[in-house]
């Protein structure tokens, strides 16, 4: 490891009963802990000075690049609280891995995979207390690990100051009142990465160039958008911050594979795993959006979801474009294999079923 933390408690942290009413309604990234992590990168020193300081403003010049140029990353996880009261992350080598993917992509600095849980676990050592409490009702503290250019330059150049830093915010379960489908609208004219892009890393501006697809979805009706290839636009990609999986009538559970603009999710990845626990084929190939629209037409589509880290798996609905629709499969609460695939992962995350595989820290 490179990086120690110093801590400075607040003098002020919230009291039990206000973080009991957040916790009680918490939404989700609007609220956030008494604490923040954070530590400097630079060209000559490496990383050093890494502290847990109060979660407040921070400065930086109107200058710093990452206002100019966008050479920023980030990563999103969950900590979870099982039953006994401890606290868990689930697989957080795996976005320890995928942020340093990322860190290389935007010419930014890595940092090491022990250095990223140390920052993890320095901040839960000091906002534990912020992880609710194990009440069976999927809550959890989301945490954001991000890395941006801080040194004051213009010109256009991998910045020699970089500043990580991790905040959290507690997260309500997604679905308070019961799993409900996602209406989803094709976004023809706006790609969210392009061949040779950044698609593939967890970059703030991969979000930016998403927001005008996702606002014409809602314009029409829908809850998000899905994204195509930018350059053929046959072929789905994923949604602006989940990836996509089709259920055949075969038991097939197919997913696009990964083409370098799609994001590699976390929960893309365990899912392809348990599949086999599930008697399902897991299958990564190209997806022609043609073959969504015919399949749940034909019913050789039987189920549709996406996943992520925030709402784990969402059942998906109606898929709608410019021009014609395509009718919802798997019923008002998602499909079977939907929901159970669901539990599997939850069951594991919040620490009620055995964890096989070593997933959780
Ligand atoms: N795709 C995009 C574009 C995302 O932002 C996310 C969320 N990180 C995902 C997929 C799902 O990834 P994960 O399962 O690691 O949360």
């Amino acid at each position: 490891t490179d990086l120690s933390f110093s801590v400075e408690r607040r003098p002020d942290p919230a009291t039990d009963e206000r973080r009991a009413e957040i916790h009680a309604n918490p939404g989700f990234g609007v609220h956030f802990t008494d604490h923040m992590v954070s530590a400097t990168w630079t060209k000559d020193g490496g990383w050093h000075d890494g502290r847990v300081t109060a979660y407040g403003p921070i400065q930086i010049m109107p200058s710093a690049a990452v206002l100019h140029y966008a050479q920023e990353i980030f990563e999103g996880m969950k900590a979870y609280r099982h039953e006994d009261g401890s606290v868990w992350t689930f697989r957080p080598e795996a976005n320890a891995a995928r942020m340093a993917r990322s860190a290389r992509r935007l010419a930014l600095p890595e940092i090491s995979e022990a250095d990223f849980i140390g920052s993890l676990k320095a901040l839960l050592a000091v906002d534990e207390a912020w992880v609710p409490p194990a009440d069976g009702s999927e809550a959890s503290l989301y945490l954001r690990p991000f890395m941006y250019a801080s040194e004051a330059f213009l010109g256009v150049r991998p910045a020699n100051e970089v500043t990580y830093s991790v905040i959290a915010s507690p997260a309500g379960p997604y679905f308070a009142g019961g799993l409900k489908p996602v209406k989803l609208w094709i976004s023809q004219d706006y790609a969210r990465a392009g061949a040779g892009g950044t698609g593939n890393a967890k970059c703030g501006g991969n979000y930016a160039s998403s927001l005008a697809g996702q606002l014409e979805g809602i314009e029409n009706g829908c809850d998000q958008a899905v994204f195509l290839d930018s350059g053929t636009h046959e072929y789905i990609e994923e949604l602006g911050g989940m990836n996509l999986f089709f259920l055949t009538k075969d038991n097939e559970l197919i997913t696009p594979e990964l083409s370098g603009s799609i994001l590699e999710g976390i929960t893309r990845s365990s899912i392809l795993e348990l599949a086999k626990d599930l008697d399902l084929s897991p299958v990564e190939r190209k997806v022609p959006i043609q073959e969504w629209k015919d399949g749940v037409a034909s019913g050789d589509i039987v189920e549709i979801f996406a996943c992520g880290t925030a709402a784990v798996i969402t059942p998906v609905g109606e898929l709608r474009w410019a021009g014609g629709s395509a009718p919802a499969v798997g019923g008002p609460e998602g499909g079977e294999v939907t929901r159970a695939i669901r539990s599997r992962l939850l069951d594991i995350q919040y620490g009620r079923s055995e964890d096989t595989r070593g997933w959780m820290t």
